[in-house]
């Protein structure tokens, strides 16, 4: 997707300021960082959200979680806990229209 912004940081047109990338997935710290860890992780297909998955995602969803397990313990977060989350349309707050997981640890949560 030409103007898609994550799109753009995928292609390394943007900037950020990325943790982990590989074939599938890009993770870069969020520009607004909601907790001392905040990590986005994002698959580098345009996937517009939740809404949009189909059967053959299903590998990179699953590969994403296991990303998010390999930076919680890159982050030292595993022991003391994290959150990966995921915003769906305008009710949760998604604002960038391609799929991305949110991974916020390194302090207590507000609860959900
Ligand atoms: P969401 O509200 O779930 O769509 O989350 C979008 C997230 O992207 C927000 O937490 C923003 O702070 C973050 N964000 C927006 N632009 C950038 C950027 N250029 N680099 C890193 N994070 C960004
Ligand atoms: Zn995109």
């Amino acid at each position: 997707m030409k103007d898609c912004l994550f799109c753009k940081i995928a292609r390394g047109e943007v900037k950020s300021e990325t943790v982990y990338s590989d074939e599938l997935v890009i993770a870069f710290n969020d520009i607004n960082p909601q907790a001392p860890v905040h990590i986005l992780i994002v698959p580098k297909e345009h996937i517009e959200g939740v809404t949009t998955l189909e059967e053959k995602h299903k590998n990179i969803i699953g590969h994403i979680l296991l990303v998010a397990k390999r930076l919680a313990g890159e982050k030292s977060i595993s022991e003391d806990g994290f959150r990966v989350l995921v915003n769906s349309g305008s009710n949760a707050g998604q604002v960038v229209e391609h799929l991305h997981f949110h991974l916020l640890g390194g302090d207590r949560l507000k609860p959900i």
